[in-house]
């Protein structure tokens, strides 16, 4: 059981011996929707989990190569145009740079509200939404071992590469994380930071080891790369060392955690990602999953079933499902909430408690995680029950609200409360919130920040 890792871009996927089998319009579109969302698969996804012989149809394969709906027609029309009219590369980056900003590059106020500050300054390597939990992205961490056609990560592919900046980045981690004594998790994510080389993994974990900060309890790394390139902890060069870290962590007395995006219990088929996940828990790490619900990949209740139980089975926790996210191709893989809840309805109810510590379908919108925690009938108006599960203020979690049913609306912003209120009850402080994020913008200045 050993690979080496291969990757296929734009530049060089017509190496992969199954092109041969795609028609001439499909590879034409591949390479229109490639130039404008980032397209990169890698030899473990095509030879082990993309089933050829049904790959229109494939999860494994929508999941990973561009497909013509996922721009919208016009953009599609006016990117192949550029394509087949010979353009040079300037222009035709010039037309995907214009369709990228109108796909809604930066959702959910990641930038202006979620970057923290310390003295003055905006420190760009961190987001701080939620109290208990800062997410850092670790400039070495920045890309993947294959794109996700839904991803909603995908402007901030590409970055920087040194020891010496991840050194200063893990300092001020370190630091930021002392003095915000309410912070009990620390998510180390990306891009993937399991794509990093162990010697820049073992920086950062040192760092926050080495602080004996008591109110860090646990370290979470969210990560593709179990399912998309389990090699990474059983025959990389520095596997083993990958795995000493985690040892680390656990030995330290810390909780680690991996957060695990598994889309299709496809991925957690192979031999493997089996002897990865056994490697993993070794170390004492806990693996919890994620995914969204996407149309073309995993929009049936049997498939959730059948995925929280094989993860049962493998010692795997069911965390989150999420709802897609209002960017990129969200309108090719989106599913309405009244769908995405009666789909997680029936496969919760299919399956036991021990597969229950699932949450969702959960929108990470602006304000908060939401959850549909279901549909009702009140007083004979149909309605979405919603609640936070995590918010920009603590005290907003767990009060359940409500808003009309609307067949058509994938997003909280499309949602209006139920029974003629006028404004969710959280509502009038978020404005002043995005009012004084508003006013603040523009003062500060960043002390690291990846994208040139
Ligand atoms: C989901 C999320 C977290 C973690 O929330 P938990 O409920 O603790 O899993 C932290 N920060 C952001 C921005 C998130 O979206
Ligand atoms: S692995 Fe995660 S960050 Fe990378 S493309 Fe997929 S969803 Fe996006």
């Amino acid at each position: 059981m050993e690979m080496k890792y291969k990757a296929y871009t734009l530049q060089n996927y017509r190496q992969i011996s199954a092109m041969g089998k795609l028609s001439k319009e499909r590879i034409f579109a591949i390479e229109t929707v490639g130039g404008v969302l980032p397209f990169k698969t890698n030899n473990y996804v095509t030879e082990k989990l993309i089933d050829w012989d049904n790959y229109e149809n494939d999860p494994m394969f929508i999941l990973n190569f561009p497909q013509k709906d996922m721009l919208k027609p016009t953009h599609f029309k006016a990117y192949a145009a550029a394509l087949s009219g010979g353009e040079e590369k300037a222009q035709l980056k010039k037309i995907s740079n214009n369709i990228r900003e109108q796909l809604n590059p930066h959702p959910a106020g990641q930038v202006d509200l979620n970057v923290p500050e310390m003295n003055g300054r905006k420190l760009m390597g961190i987001q701080h939404k939620y109290k208990e939990t800062v997410l850092f992205f670790p400039a070495q961490g920045q890309t993947c071992h294959a794109y996700c056609t839904f991803c909603f990560r995908w402007p901030q592919f590409g970055g920087a590469n040194q020891l010496k900046f991840a050194m200063k980045q893990a300092d001020l981690l370190v630091n930021y994380v002392k003095e915000n004594k309410g912070v009990t998790d620390v998510l180390l994510t990306g891009g993937d930071p399991m794509t990093m080389p162990a010697k820049f993994l073992k920086t950062y974990v040192d760092a926050l080891l080495d602080a004996n900060i008591d109110h860090l309890n646990t370290i979470r790394i969210g990560t593709k790369s179990l399912s998309f390139w389990p090699y990474r902890y059983l025959t990389d060069g520095d596997s083993d060392a990958i795995l000493e870290i985690f040892e680390s962590i656990t030995k330290k007395g810390k909780h680690l955690s991996l957060m695990a995006h598994i889309n299709h219990p496809v991925e957690l088929s192979t031999p493997e990602i089996k002897q990865a996940i056994a490697r993993i828990q070794a170390t004492g790490a806990v693996i919890r999953t994620q995914s969204p619900l996407l149309k073309h990949i995993n929009a049936k209740p049997e498939i959730w079933t059948d995925m929280w139980k094989t993860q049962v089975n493998l010692g795997i926790v069911p965390y989150y499902m999420f709802v897609a996210r209002e960017t990129g191709a969200q309108h090719y893989f989106a599913i309405p909430l009244g769908e995405a809840s009666e789909i997680f309805r029936q496969a919760y109810s299919k399956v036991s408690g021990i597969c229950r510590t699932v949450r969702g379908p959960s929108m990470s919108a602006n304000p908060g995680k939401v959850q549909v925690n279901g549909i009702s009938e009140i007083n004979g108006e149909k309605v979405f029950i919603l609640e936070f599960i995590q918010a920009r203020k603590s005290a907003w979690v767990g009060r359940p609200f409500i808003a009309k049913y609307d067949e058509d609306a994938t997003w909280l912003n499309q949602l209006k409360p139920a029974f003629s209120q006028h404004k969710f009850f959280f509502e009038k402080e978020f404005e002043k919130m995005l009012a004084s994020a508003e006013t603040h913008r523009n003062k500060s200045d960043s002390v690291l920040s990846y994208s040139s």
